[in-house]
């Protein structure tokens, strides 16, 4: 009997040994104390693989190494490494039906590398993985398990979908093209603003750094994301709990962005719905435009700030900083979304709006705040804001009508 394997023809090993045995007129229990182990080893039905120490037994008795007995055969060592899994307690694994049902699972990795090196940390969060039970040492063996099997400890925290996440994907925004975009920018600035929290409370220190970074933040009414609340006396804790359910948060985002983007491509594909093609590039603009403004405001509000102390003044300003460029990055991402969607495919009024950035951004790299009043050009930028918003409202309204 033969077995193919990897391209190689190979034999099995309880072939190789039932014909070695007979050749030399031996008995099974001759080559194996153990009637009904041998039996098995040779038929190769219940016992594919047998153990390297039982061959070895096998081998001495058949008057042969060890190698020459397994070579030319299917036998490989057990493979640990592919039985052992690491849970990842920062890293998810989602799954969204074509209903907008959300399931996930902790990430998980082989324990070991084909080098034998032990995986210690997580490749996308860079927390330690779990591999065993901190209770009682036992080895986590699947993947969605939640609790410990030895001894139920509870491995991994399970999050829930947020309401605000959740509500966007629904059948609706998975069929309808207005739905889908619009459930799309709503997304981007729920992602920005939790990333942009992230790093900020990820920063802190203490509980009065957290409110100094909150102090003077201006939350606008259309975006949902709040940063989380931190208790007085639980600093450490509350931190921890909110910095991981936020990374949950962000990948979740991550992974429904890419659902609604990916249906969005879909329906613009579809005849019926290229009609609301114009209105898809025109929303998506608008939040682009939007954020821009909010940057070129976050800025402008910087500098006419009044504060009592240094400490607080450099709070604000590194805060800002972030925000600034934690919008910068959602702009860019709109930016590319916008050009694969540019229906005149010349990409000089998405080109036209980036510039803009780079030139607000080099005067912020210029010495912060001051630099800004100094440019002088503010009343002029205002002027241009006011134009913006009226087209904006004016884009709204059409919309409505
Ligand atoms: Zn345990």
């Amino acid at each position: 009997m033969l077995t193919k394997h990897k391209g190689i023809i190979k034999m099995k090993i309880g072939q190789k040994i039932k014909e070695i045995r007979e050749e030399k007129d031996l008995k099974q229990i001759a080559v194996l104390d153990n009637q009904g182990q041998i039996s098995q080893i040779e038929k190769g039905v219940k016992i594919k693989r047998p153990k390297e120490a039982t061959l070895r037994i096998i081998a001495k008795n058949l008057d042969m190494s060890f190698e020459e007995l397994i070579d030319g055969t299917d036998w490989s060592p057990r493979d640990k490494s592919k039985e052992q899994f690491v849970i990842s307690p920062a890293s998810y694994a989602f799954k969204i039906d074509d209903s907008g049902f959300i399931s996930y699972l902790n990430s998980t990795f082989p324990k070991y590398n084909k080098n034998g090196d032990l995986t210690e940390f997580c490749p996308h969060t860079g927390v330690k993985l779990i591999g065993n039970c901190e209770n009682c040492g036992r080895e986590i063996e699947d993947s969605d398990y939640s609790f410990c099997m030895g001894c139920g400890t509870k491995l991994t925290v399970k999050w829930d979908i947020p309401e605000q996440i959740n509500k966007l994907i629904t059948p609706e925004s998975l069929t309808d093209f207005g739905f889908c975009t619009e459930n799309l920018e709503i997304l981007i600035a729920i992602s920005s603003d939790l990333v942009f929290w992230y790093n900020t409370l990820k920063n802190c220190t203490s509980h009065e750094d957290w409110v100094n970074v909150n102090k003077g933040m201006v939350f606008r009414r259309d975006r949902s994301y709040r940063p989380p609340s931190i208790r007085e006396g639980k600093f450490e804790i509350d931190k921890k709990e909110d910095l991981n359910g936020m990374l949950f948060d962000i990948q979740l985002c991550s992974k429904v962005e890419k659902k609604l983007r990916k249906t969005l491509t879909h329906l613009t594909n579809t005849e019926e719905t290229k009609s609301s093609y114009d209105k898809v590039y025109e929303g998506l603009f608008n939040t682009m435009q939007d954020m821009i403004h909010q940057n070129a405001n976050t800025m402008q509000t910087a500098s006419i700030m009044q504060f009592d102390q240094d400490k607080e003044r450099e709070a604000y300003t590194e805060n800002n900083r972030k925000l600034i460029e934690s919008n910068e990055k959602s702009i860019s991402m709109l930016a590319d979304l916008l050009k694969s969607l540019d229906p005149d495919e010349d990409h000089s009024e998405i080109e036209q709006k980036l510039k803009s950035i780079k030139s607000e951004k080099i005067s912020e790299t210029q010495n912060s705040d001051e630099k800004i009043l100094e440019e002088g050009n503010s009343e002029t930028d205002a002027a241009e804001k006011a134009d913006r918003n009226n087209k904006n409202a004016k884009n709204k309204n059409k919309k409505e009508a």
